[in-house]
């Protein structure tokens, strides 16, 4: 069975206590954006224990930060937020392939289909070291002209295997 077809009903009975949750303001209360994987263990508000309003978070495959620079952006200048965090996580897909690897992959899948070449334009930002991509994510936003200056840019390590998180930088 298609997983939307459970959707409307378990939608009821969320929507059923909503309660003041419908008066949030737009802008994050912590002022704050969470860059994330957009790996299916992961429960940002659990984990970290914020909660609707709180916080933008913004998943892409891996939590890549370069990914995510177009989502920042609108998130400092439009709507307040003067914090960044990157998580990214153990066991992470993007530890497990390369683009090139990739870009064979989807040509390969119909090599008649000259429209596929059109995978050689993305660069899928995979890495192999998993603290370092944290670090380098961070220096990233820090020397990025488009990233306000004054904002404060950590870096995280989520463990899917224990569900603890520890700071890289
Ligand atoms: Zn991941």
């Amino acid at each position: 069975m298609p997983a939307h077809q459970e959707w409307v009903e378990n939608n009821n009975q969320y929507a059923a206590t909503f309660g003041e949750k419908g008066e949030l303001p737009l802008a994050p209360a912590k002022k704050l954006a969470i860059v994330t994987c957009m790996d299916a263990r992961i429960n940002v508000y659990a984990e970290l224990g914020i909660n609707e309003g709180d916080s933008h978070i913004i998943r892409n495959a891996g939590g890549c930060a370069k990914d995510a620079l177009r989502s920042i952006i609108i998130s400092q200048r439009l709507l307040g937020t003067r914090e960044i965090a990157v998580f990214h996580h153990t066991d992470c897909g993007m530890l497990t392939f390369n683009t090139p690897q990739l870009r064979k992959l989807v040509k390969d899948s119909d090599p008649s289909n000259p429209a596929l070449n059109a995978v050689d334009e993305i660069d899928f930002l995979e890495f192999n070291q998993l603290e370092q991509s944290v670090k380098d994510d961070v220096t990233y936003l820090k020397e990025n002209p488009l990233v306000l200056a004054e904002t404060t840019v950590t870096g995280w390590v989520y463990e899917v295997g224990t569900g603890k998180i520890r700071q890289v930088v």
